[in-house]
Formats: C-alpha cells, structure tokens, sequence
C-alpha cells in the first residue's frame, strides 16, 4: 500500500560561482565560447601545472555559507577525488571533503501557506569537470568547463516530498540570486541538482537504500523525477525486489528514470589531501567583512514588506522571488505612495504583461516611476481603474507620462454630477422592462444598468457615483 510509506529526500545543489576566471587558474569562465578556448595548462593538466585557489570563488563561499546560517570554517582543506573520466584529464577532481568551507545551516521556505525548514549538511568548493559529446564513431572533448568553481550544497535527508524538494532548490537558487554569487541559469548549466531518494515503511526507524538521481536542470523535473522514483522504490519493494544504491538518470520525455552505475562508496575515491595546494585559512575578519556586505535576503525583505506596506504575506513572498521586481515593486509602492494598489498593478497587469512578451523585469517597458505615476491618478480619481488599464496597454508602447497620455486621448474620469445624472436618466428611460423587474425585487440587475452607463460613457463615468444616483433613482 503506497500510504504505508514515506519518502526521503536530500538534495545536492552544485552551484556555478559568479567569478571571471576559474578556480584553480586564470583561465575565463566566460559561457559560450569556441570549444577549448577557455583552457591552460593548469585546465588541461599538463605535467608540472600548478594549481593555485581563487579568492573570489572562496569569498562567494562565504557569502552564501552566512546566508544558508552554515559555520565558516576557519579552515578548510581541498583534497583530491580520484576517478577516471575523459573529460577529467588530471584523473581525479579537486573538491573538500572531510573539512569543508561551510557547515551545518538551514534555509526556511515557504510550500504554499506551510514553512518549511531544510537542513544544510555542508557546502563545499569544487572544480567542474569538462564535457564530452559523442558523434557516432568518435567522441569530442570541450575543456572549458573544466575548472569552473562551484559550490555543492548539501541537504540533510529532511526534505518530506517531491514538491518540497523543488520548492527547497527554487529557494536556493533565491538566495543565490539575491547574493550574487551564482546567477542561477538553469539552461546554461549554472545551477544542477542532485537528487538523493529512498523510502521507508511509516513506522520504521531506519532509513531505506538511496538512490541518486544526478544532474536535473529543470525543477519541474526535479519534482517529477522523484515522484517517479518514490512509486518506482515502493513498487520494488512490494513485489518482493531490493533497492540497490545506485546512480540513475532522468529521462524528461518518458518521465521515467533509468539506470547509469552502480553507486561508488566514498572509500573508492581514495580521497586524499591535495598536496599542491595549502588549506584555506579564513579570518575572524574576513569573515565579518563578508557579513557586512550581505544584502537583505528574500525571506527577511518579504517580512518588511508585509510590516512597512501591509500587504499581505502572499503578495510579499510572491513579490521577492527577484529580487529586480522586488525592488521593482518597492519604487511603486514609495512613489506611489498607495502599496497595495501597487502590489496589485505589478503583480497582476504587469507581470502578465511582461510573462506573454517574455521579457525580464529589468528590461519592463514601464517605468517603475511611470506606473506609480498611473496609480496616482486612479488615487486622486483623475481615471477610473478600468480605463487605466486602457492607459497602461498604451504605456507598453508609448514612452510618455500616464498624465500626458489620458489628457491627449481624452480619457479624464467624467465626475460632473449633472453629465452623469443624463446619463442614469437616459438608460433608466430605454429600459422599462429591467426597472419594472428590479423594482421587483431582481436586485441582480443593478449591475446590468451600470454596465450600461459605463458604456455609454465609454468607461469614463466615475463608478461610485453612478452607483450612487443610480440607487437614488431606480427606488422610483
Ligand atoms: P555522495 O557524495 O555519495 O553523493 P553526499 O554526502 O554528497 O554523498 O550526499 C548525500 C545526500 O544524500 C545528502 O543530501 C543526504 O541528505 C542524502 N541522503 C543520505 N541518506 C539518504 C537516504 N537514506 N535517503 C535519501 N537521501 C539520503
Ligand atoms: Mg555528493
């Protein structure tokens, strides 16, 4: 029975650190170049090359270590993974082991209305290795990967379902994002997840064999994937199989995971320390300058929100998923000076508007000072809400003030009491029928003379005044 058990899921994170040139070498870690243009000695791992640390690829460390709550070493030490791999040409890979730079954090998020808290094992630096594409009979190789630092981030086995694991790496992608550290290009590699599985009886007190799911892109599959291994496990199990630990791929068009190897045991690497390079030794100070430079994070940014605007907690946390439309929102809300109307406008039209055309918050057509300026004059009932929403299909295109473009077309709220007034007069006078029902007691129908107004004045006749002489003179 599937609701005889539960799962359990740790996440390993490898996150590309932001840096210009690699992390043991000078070479660039630019994306997109020619195949093998961005190597050395040091990446081609020519005898005699040496290695020599990054200090940026440490300090992002850092950063991100404070940001998931993790203890900074105050040294850590890189030791050498042996394997063999075409694409590895020094024959082992250089990656922490036993004194990693971070240690012990957690990141708290949100699934839906629940908070969730994953604890952080370690997060460690490692190079990348390069990458090799096969074409029929030969096989190619691109070392321009190969050294690229990244930082692995490793989850307790915490996480309770499929969907709070993809909601766990959107959440520290967030912080990487907000850090800067990592810019979280999922296509472009930047950001892989490895996806630990195993599943075990509701009552049982030991943790079942896991399988490692390796190298998901997509969060979406990150989801999907684990949902198909947890049935895949317990299938297995209940016809009478055993789960091997093992290494498995994900196969996003048959939604299926497959066999890729069996699973090393850390003892097969024969991990040693690196012997060409020195332990990272980390000050008090270092440490404290870093912390300094912290930006606010998601989760404490979408608490002020909620304190300074008072809006709710919902548009909070959706508002900082970026921080560019946090901030977005932010100069809204202050030039505004109207937050939750703000909240909606770039919640609701904006973002809309920017998901259809694909573009990114940054490059918005409107301003964040232009759609404030809109907003002003649904406040001071210069235009009614539905004809800004008129003027701001207009702003998408046009680069002038929302003032200047309600004044040209004509769109100025109608709030002349006697305009309005002929108007209630003139609908009321068309529609004996509907007034002899209201007057009824179909009181549904108050909205079909408002939409009659509203039409007649093209969306122009200020709403809470029709609603007011209409009311006066529908009671006969
Ligand atoms: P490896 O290098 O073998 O991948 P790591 O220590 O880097 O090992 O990562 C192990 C990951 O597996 C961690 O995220 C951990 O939380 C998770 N994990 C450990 N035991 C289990 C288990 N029984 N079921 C599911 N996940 C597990
Ligand atoms: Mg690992």
């Amino acid at each position: 029975m599937l609701s005889d058990w539960k799962p359990v899921i740790g996440l390993e994170i490898h996150a590309q650190l932001n840096t210009k040139s690699k992390i043991f070498c000078n070479d660039s870690t630019e994306f997109g170049k020619g195949d093998n243009q961005n190597i050395s000695p040091v990446s081609l791992a020519l005898p005699g090359a040496l290695p020599v640390v990054n200090k940026m690829a440490i300090e992002n460390s850092i950063k991100t270590g404070l940001a998931l709550n993790c203890e900074i070493r105050r040294k850590s030490v890189f030791s050498r993974k042996n394997y063999f791999y075409p694409d590895l040409p020094k024959g082992y890979q250089i990656s922490q082991f036993d004194e990693p730079i971070c240690e012990g954090g957690y990141v708290d998020f949100f699934v839906g209305e629940e908070e969730v808290r994953v604890g952080i094992t370690r997060a460690h630096m490692e190079e990348d290795a390069g990458k090799s594409t096969h074409h029929g009979d030969y096989s190619l190789i691109n070392l321009n990967r190969a050294g690229i630092p990244l930082l692995e981030i490793v989850s307790e086995p915490d996480i309770k379902s499929a969907l709070h694991a993809a909601e766990y790496a959107r959440a520290v992608r967030q912080i990487l994002k907000y850090l800067n550290v990592c810019d979280g290009n999922l296509e472009e590699g930047s950001l892989r997840c490895d996806c630990n599985v195993s599943v075990m009886k509701k009552d049982a007190t030991e943790f079942g064999t896991r399988v490692e799911i390796k190298n998901i892109n997509s969060f979406r599959f990150v989801e999907k994937a684990i949902d198909y291994e947890i049935s895949r496990q317990i299938e297995v199990i209940e016809s009478g199989g055993e789960i091997f630990q093992e290494t498995r791929l994900f196969d996003s068009t048959k939604n299926k995971t497959y066999s890729m190897r069996k699973k090393e045991q850390a003892h097969d690497y024969r991990f040693f320390p690196d012997p060409d390079l020195l332990p990272v030794i980390i000050s008090e100070k270092w440490i404290e300058d870093v912390k300094s430079t912290l930006p606010e994070l998601p989760k404490d940014m979408a608490q002020r929100f909620q304190d300074e605007y008072k809006i709710p907690k919902y548009d909070a946390f959706v508002l900082t998923q970026e921080k560019e439309l946090a901030n977005y929102f932010e100069k809204v809300a202050k030039e505004s000076n109207n937050p939750k109307m703000a909240s909606n406008w770039v919640m609701v039209e904006l973002q809309r508007e920017l998901n259809e055309q694909k573009i990114t918050i940054e490059n918005s057509p409107v301003s964040a000072q232009r759609l404030a300026n809109l907003i002003k004059l649904i406040d001071t009932k210069i235009i009614s809400g539905k004809i800004a929403k008129k003027v701001f299909s207009i702003m998408l295109t046009d680069e002038k003030d929302p003032k200047m473009i309600v004044e040209e077309q004509g769109l100025v709220q109608i709030s002349d009491t006697g305009t309005i007034e002929k108007m209630v007069d003139e609908v009321i006078a068309a529609s004996p029928n509907q007034v002899e029902q209201y007057r009824g007691g179909k009181d549904k129908l108050f909205g079909y003379f408002v939409g009659q107004i509203m039409k007649a004045s093209k969306g122009q006749a200020n709403p809470e005044m029709i609603n007011k002489l209409l009311k006066e003179k529908l009671k006969g």
